[in-house]
């Protein structure tokens, strides 16, 4: 689960870290009266920034400073309603602008291959990683936190030096760890600064340089949301496809893909399976979906409403191996989800195991067009794609 920005940067101060204040606001006005306070406090400028779930707002001009109350209410009406990425901005953070002498790149990644959290790091900071990682990547430098001993001091440490925050050593070297325990403590997948910035601050009659994050992007694994309840507040609904929310409601595991052939089966390894089969037969899967052990008739109907909402499918297999999940079950599911079906959409179905003649006595009265194999499921469905209006 991707969070936004602000919510990601409430994770982080949780956690210690050093993240400039900040206001979050839904309208002009709102941006206008957090822009008040800030400069009211003395700041010189605000930052106003897109809320939004994807990078590169900088350079999509959703990413703007203002010097007024009054320009901070026209750069928040003009950056809310705007598209970033197919995406309408609906949300904005409002911050005293930070007056930036250098900025880095610092992320946690879950390493999956390694088992470890590994950790990246460049002084080339501000831009695109992924461009930095292509054209020069001995800008950028690693390090792996040790399972049971997290990110020692010396690793910290050196992997600051290394990046040239040298300068910024105790900061850094804090920054970093708190990176870590930030991917321990919620989960994580990734949590990225990018900036990390070294900023002049107005000191004690002088001015000082200090290291904060001024951006923040933090993705939660999925699987361990049920260990954080809390978590699940920080779900962006303006942002959620229709079709993943419908999906958990239902408990199915469902993932969208580019092809015409929709297909629904029970269990993660039978899906991916029948998905290679797909393509061995000449078609292409238009999604990956797990109705789960044990499903009813009705995670059956809620399965194919899901799977006829997506205009790409122009046939669907329907490929279940009963163990827990009873054939004969899954079967009256389907009739019900094709009584109530808006679209005719040519479906192949291929049922064994628990109560598989009863599923089979069921489909024949119904007329549903059934196969013994899983070969043959996905050759008559492939045609059936290829054909439309055949019935299969
Ligand atoms: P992103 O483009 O979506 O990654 O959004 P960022 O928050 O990283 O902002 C993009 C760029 O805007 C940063 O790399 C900075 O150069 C600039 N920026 C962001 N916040 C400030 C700020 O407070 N002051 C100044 N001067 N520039 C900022
Ligand atoms: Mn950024």
């Amino acid at each position: 689960m991707k969070i936004q920005e602000a919510d990601a940067k409430g994770l982080l101060l949780a956690q210690g870290l050093p993240v400039p204040g900040w206001t979050v606001a839904r309208t002009a006005g709102e941006a206008r009266s957090a822009a008040e306070s800030i400069l009211a406090a003395g700041a010189d400028r605000v930052v106003i920034k897109a809320q939004v779930l994807v990078g590169g707002r900088g350079k999509a001009g959703g990413v703007k400073l203002a010097g007024s109350a009054d320009e901070a209410e026209a750069v928040a009406s003009a950056i809310l309603g705007m598209s970033i990425k197919g995406i309408t901005v609906r949300k904005v953070l409002v911050a005293a602008a930070a007056d930036i002498v250098k900025e880095f790149y610092l992320s946690a990644v879950l390493d999956r291959a390694a088992r470890r959290i590994l950790l990246m790091g460049s002084a080339e900071g501000g831009v695109e990683i992924e461009q930095v990682a292509a054209e020069r990547p001995d800008a950028i430098v690693t390090v792996h936190a040790h399972p049971h001993l997290g990110l020692a001091d010396w690793q910290a440490r050196d992997l600051a030096f290394r990046m040239g925050l040298g300068g910024q050593l105790k900061a850094a070297v804090a920054i970093a760890k708190g990176l870590v325990r930030t991917m321990h403590a919620y989960d994580a997948d990734l949590v990225e600064i990018n900036p990390l910035a070294i900023v002049r601050e107005p000191g004690e009659g002088t001015i000082v340089e200090k290291l904060v994050c001024l951006d923040a992007k933090v993705t939660l694994d999925d699987s361990a949301l049920p260990r954080h309840p809390e978590l699940e507040a920080l779900r962006d609904p303006d942002e959620e496809d229709p079709a993943d929310a419908l999906a958990r409601a239902a408990g199915l595991t469902f993932i969208r893909l580019d092809g015409s052939i929709g297909c629904m089966v029970n269990g993660a390894g039978l899906a991916m399976t029948t998905m290679d089969l797909v393509k061995r037969a000449g078609g292409e899967p238009a999604n990956f979906l797990d109705i789960g052990g044990g499903a009813k008739a009705d995670r059956v109907a809620a399965a194919m409403g899901l799977i006829l909402a997506d205009p790409k499918v122009k046939a669907i297999l329907v490929n279940i191996f009963g163990g827990i999940t009873r054939g004969d079950e899954v079967a009256r599911g389907l009739i019900e989800a094709r009584a109530q079906q808006v679209r005719d959409v040519p479906m192949v179905v291929r049922i064994v195991g628990t109560n598989a003649a009863e599923a089979a006595e069921l489909l024949r009265a119904a007329r549903f067009v059934t196969a013994a194999t899983l070969d043959e499921a996905a050759a008559k469905a492939v045609a059936a794609a290829a054909s439309p209006g055949s019935g299969a």
